[in-house]
């Protein structure tokens, strides 16, 4: 379960200050699908930055299954932060590591033994049907292939929320197609709750339960995909 409340962001001082998120509250569901939708600059990848906390909200709170993670202690953060998976729009693999190493290093860096690690990496790949590319690089595979090995890599650590920033705009409609399926794989079999920010509305329409519309960095708008975007 993901709580957000009133979320602020401001960049800047003065004549170059911009208020990129303006009282930003959300509440996702455990195993939800949640979309954010709105156009450049309308504040989703800052949204994105402040729950995976890369980005501190100038105000507000943000809750993980209750946790509040604006009071923290650096370790506290950090083990926080395991719960969180991400996905890129342009994947943010290692290209000179292999498959299995790509998906092996938050385990590496978490300090896990190497027999849990290849037991690990092997089910992921399996998971994300990659199970016979463990040996080559990143560079030898299609778009979708690498967004495979990015979403093996984000479950690595047994996240409870998967955040997905325009992670199926690089690629073509068949593959989103394929790469929208996984997710909702993720979603059913492991029960992880997952936020998408996109700019796509096929996308929101596909796979989200909920949505919620950003502009000028407020929700505009938010409820079930079907209210959201019915006909008036
Ligand atoms: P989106 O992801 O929807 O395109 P962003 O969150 O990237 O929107 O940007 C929202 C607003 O905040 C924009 O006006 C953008 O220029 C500004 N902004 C984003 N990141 C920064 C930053 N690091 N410094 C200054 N302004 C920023
Ligand atoms: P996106 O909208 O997909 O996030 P951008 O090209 O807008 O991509 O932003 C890329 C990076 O540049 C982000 O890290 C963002 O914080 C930063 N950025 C965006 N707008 C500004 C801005 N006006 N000033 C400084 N940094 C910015």
């Amino acid at each position: 379960m993901l709580v957000l409340k009133d979320i602020h962001k401001v960049y800047g001082k003065d004549s170059k200050r911009v208020e990129a998120l303006k009282g930003i509250s959300l509440e996702i569901g455990q195993g939800e699908i949640f979309g954010v939708i709105g156009f450049s600059g309308a504040g989703k990848s800052t949204l994105i930055r402040c729950v995976n906390l890369l980005e501190r909200p100038t105000s507000g709170e943000v809750f993980i299954d209750g946790v509040n993670l604006q009071h923290l202690t650096a370790s506290q953060l950090r083990k926080e932060r395991k719960k969180i998976g991400m996905i890129f729009q342009q994947f943010n693999l290692l290209n000179a590591k292999t498959v299995f190493k790509n998906v092996a290093m938050p385990l590496i860096i978490d300090g896990r033994p190497k027999e849990e690690i290849e037991k690990r990496v092997n089910a992921l790949l399996s998971f994300v049907g990659l199970s016979d590319k463990a040996k080559q690089y990143p560079d030898q595979l299609s778009g979708g292939q690498k967004q495979r090995v990015g979403i093996a890599r984000a479950l690595a650590t047994d996240p409870h929320i998967l955040l997905c920033d325009e992670a199926t705009s690089a690629l073509d409609p068949d593959t989103t197609q394929s790469i929208l399926a996984l997710l909702k794989k993720v979603r059913d079999e492991l029960g992880i709750t997952i936020l998408m920010i996109t700019h796509e509305m096929n996308v929101i329409r596909d796979i989200c339960d909920k949505v919620a519309v950003i502009d000028g960095g407020v929700i505009v708008e938010q409820g079930s995909v079907l209210d959201v975007f019915s006909e008036p």
